[in-house]
């Protein structure tokens, strides 16, 4: 078998992708590391794990802090094991600066997974990164994919706006809410009630849980489907106690088989692409404009502009002429 050279950091990518495949979670985990540092070698691990990427259910699991998230995500695991299914998590903290699965430590709850050989967990900071979340995550993903993952749950950490992103990178997207949220679920109607897959009310063992499933029967209601169209059904969880965690993975299989059966898979995948390379080809616009340019044209050009010498849109013109 031909393999690649050693690279500078001695590490061959090839037989890092053949250990992953077989499951070393070494391997695994140096991968992502390599992603995560964004590594000389990123453009090699892309392209050693393409060929083997493209099995696993991407499940993003979003809600507002203190929901339950954590929770429910070790409960899945332990579900989706029983199951026999191999799983990855990968929780993305994008506030964070710190790398290394930092964060995992304080995770106390996924320790119980944590010397299960079919489990792959890991945490990921993006803070800081150049594309951040949209750049590093779908690579991380592949990572684990590529390992043999039958799904691969993904759980935002931390506060932030990133649930939408995680959304746009996930199969199936699950929307936790519970009850008591005071004005979270008017605050989720902007952006997160709109892109759930199937809706989670964690927390049913206090009171309120059939308001809030109320209160998201009459928002779904409002949304315009045809027939065929996926229709999100609403489920009662107790993650503390597991459960209701059996009918969420039951209500992850049956999306998984209408994503494949109505070629939505497919189109979700294909958005995902294109996204993703978009962010990179615009990344790299941006260092070469940067490499090109300096600061030194930039302020020339910005001069010409103040002084009535060149207008924005020209001096702007001028720049991309010279790419
Ligand atoms: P996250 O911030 O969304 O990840 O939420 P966590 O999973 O860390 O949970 C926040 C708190 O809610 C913790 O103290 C959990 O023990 C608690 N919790 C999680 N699920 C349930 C549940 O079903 N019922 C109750 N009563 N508490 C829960």
């Amino acid at each position: 078998m031909t393999r690649s050279k050693k690279s500078r950091q001695g590490v061959s990518v090839d037989d890092l992708v053949d250990r992953a495949r077989k499951g070393d979670p070494r391997a695994v985990a140096r991968l992502i590391s390599l992603v995560e540092d964004a590594s000389p070698l990123l453009r090699e691990v892309s392209a050693g794990l393409a060929p083997y990427a493209g099995n696993a259910q991407i499940v993003g699991i979003t809600g507002p802090p203190g929901v339950g998230k954590s929770t429910s995500t070790s409960a899945l695991v332990a579900t989706l094991r029983k199951t026999g299914q191999r799983v990855g998590v990968l929780a993305v903290d994008p506030s964070s600066p710190f790398t290394g699965g930092a964060l995992l430590g304080d995770r106390v709850r996924m320790q119980d997974h944590a010397t299960d050989p079919e489990v792959y967990i890991r945490s990921m900071a993006t803070r800081g990164h150049l594309g951040g979340l949209a750049w590093a995550t779908p690579q991380a993903l592949r990572v684990l994919d590529a390992a043999g993952c039958d799904v691969i749950l993904v759980e935002t950490v931390g506060v932030g706006q990133s649930e939408i992103a995680i959304a746009g990178q996930a199969d199936s997207t699950l929307v936790l809410m519970s009850p008591g949220m005071g004005d979270g679920i008017q605050a989720a109607k902007a952006g997160i009630l709109e892109i759930g897959d199937i809706y989670v009310i964690n927390k049913a063992d206090r009171e309120g849980a059939n308001q809030v499933r109320r209160e998201i029967r009459t928002m779904l209601s409002l949304a315009e489907r045809d027939e065929g169209d996926w229709r999100p059904p609403i489920v009662q969880t107790v993650a503390i106690k597991s459960e209701g965690i059996d009918e969420v993975v039951e209500k992850l299989s049956d999306h998984r088989a209408w994503l494949s059966e109505s070629g939505e898979l497919q189109r979700r995948r294909v958005r995902r692409a294109r996204d993703e390379i978009e962010t990179i080809a615009v990344t790299s616009l941006r260092s070469r404009f940067a490499d090109l340019h300096g600061d030194e044209r930039l302020d020339e050009l910005a001069e010409a502009v103040i002084t009535g010498q060149s207008d924005p849109y020209a001096a702007a013109d001028q720049l991309v002429a010279s790419m």
